[in-house]
């Protein structure tokens, strides 16, 4: 698929109209990123429309982690009762070694008292299905690939070409993930996502008699598995193994059963349990090097199109929602009495992300090396930090995940 760059290529596009209002914005993508941008900016009176290229959104099911910075950010916009009822609080949880043997284990409710909001985890659907009844039926363009994307100027508006045709907007937003076809025609210098070294199975699977199991994350030799209980008496499980790109099996779900079979209780038997057609499995890749903005023209990078990393610290998708409310309350913040001034915007929206997700993605490469980690002596060396950590109490943990976690949205721009 072909999304160009050609910036003053047309001159003669639509040109900017001069007073203060809401704008109009095409949101390229709907996974987390461009669903709930679309919901922050239509809060603020844009009208907003959303193409995807896929038929259907997020028909399968994995589970997807919510840390206290991103559920702040969906109850700024209007979601905290379904976040109250649709998700797990995880009580105490911890990290377990393959023979069982707990190394740390953690309150997971002082999560809650330190941040204001706990950790939750939820269905991705279910996540994709609550953004996208916040928005009008005829604003979501399923089956809509967008081939080629102007992003305009100070003076032009930004253009963006489907097969029925072009349309011009105050803005585009660009949340087309990892492999982002628009990043690669507007950072064209920018060599794209690089293979983190391993691959990961995810499952939603029905507890059977494992209701009682606790959160926990067990880690071996250049393996983890996780185990969080969700509502309604299933369990999303991760998995994750050292493996060279692309590696491919003839039989996936017998291929991962191999791996965790010596591995504690129920591990062996939940992987039993899940039905093939249940298995995702992702080679998991970041960007290394960050993009030198997160807005080009009047585009705006959001979610794994600015910033892919890898899931060990699960703050992907928590980014992603973080963008999209930053972004809208940067638009709204310059909407004053002077006009809608979307450079302005945009520029204060890269100076407001581009630190904060580099850093965190940085952090979760390095999470996912020690995770990954294969050698005996490393592994020995890891597990005796961890088990340290442990004796520091939940207080530890806490200061850890403070810098991500405290993070709360933007207070709305003050008006005369
Ligand atoms: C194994 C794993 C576990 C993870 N666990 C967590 C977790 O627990 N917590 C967490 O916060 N994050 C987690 N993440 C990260 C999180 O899943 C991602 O960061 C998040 O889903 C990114 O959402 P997105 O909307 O930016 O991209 P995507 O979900 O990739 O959405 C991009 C959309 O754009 C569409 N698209 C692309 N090109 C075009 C085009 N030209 N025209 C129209 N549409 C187009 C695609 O079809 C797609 O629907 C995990 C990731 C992995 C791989």
């Amino acid at each position: 698929m072909a999304v160009g760059d050609t910036r003053g290529a047309r001159p003669s596009g639509p040109t900017v109209a001069g007073s203060s209002r809401a704008g109009t914005a095409i949101v390229v993508g709907a996974g987390i990123s461009g669903l709930t941008a679309a919901v922050a900016l239509r809060r603020r009176g844009w009208r907003v429309d959303v193409y995807e290229r896929a038929p259907v959104l997020e028909p399968v099911g994995a589970g997807i982690a919510l840390a206290p910075n991103a559920v702040k950010a969906l109850d700024s916009l209007g979601m905290r009762e379904w976040i109250d009822q649709a998700a797990v609080i995880q009580g105490s949880g911890g990290v377990r070694r393959p023979d069982g043997r707990w190394l740390v284990r953690t309150d997971l409710g002082a999560v809650a008292k330190a941040f204001g909001r706990p950790l939750v985890v939820v269905p991705r659907p279910e996540l994709i299905d609550a953004l996208r009844s916040q928005l009008p039926q005829a604003a979501i363009h399923l089956d809509t690939s967008v081939e080629e994307v102007l992003p305009g100027d100070e003076t032009r508006l930004a253009r963006v070409r489907t097969k029925q045709g072009e349309k011009s907007a105050d803005l585009v937003v660009a949340a087309d993930g990892i492999r982002s076809p628009i990043r690669e025609a507007l950072f064209p210098e920018h060599p794209g996502p690089v293979y983190a070294g391993f691959t990961a199975w995810r499952m939603i699977v029905e507890a059977g008699s494992h209701t009682k199991v606790e959160p926990s994350e067990t880690w071996g030799r250049g393996a983890v598995f996780g185990i969080v209980p969700l509502p309604g008496g299933r369990l999303y499980c991760y998995a994750t193994a050292n493996l060279p790109e692309g590696t491919k099996f003839a039989d996936e779900h017998a291929a991962l059963l191999e791996r965790f079979a010596d591995w504690h209780s129920p591990i062996p038997d939940l992987i039993r349990r899940t039905p093939r057609e249940a298995l995702l499995r992702n080679d998991i890749y970041w960007l290394d090097k960050p993009l030198s903005a997160y807005h080009s023209g009047r585009v705006a990078f959001v979610g794994d199109a600015a910033h892919a990393m890898t899931p060990n610290l699960g703050q992907g998708g928590c980014q992603a929602i973080e963008d999209a409310v930053v972004l809208a309350h940067e638009l709204e913040a310059e909407d004053g009495g002077g006009g809608l001034d979307v450079a302005m915007a945009l520029n204060a929206y890269t100076v407001a992300r581009r630190a904060r997700t580099v850093s965190i993605a940085r952090q979760s490469a390095r999470a996912g090396r020690m995770q990954q980690l294969h050698a005996p002596l490393g592994t020995a060396l890891r597990n005796g930090a961890i088990s340290l950590a442990g004796h520091l109490g939940s207080g530890f943990m806490l200061r850890q995940m403070a810098a991500v976690a405290k993070w709360a949205p933007p207070e709305p721009p003050e008006r005369p």
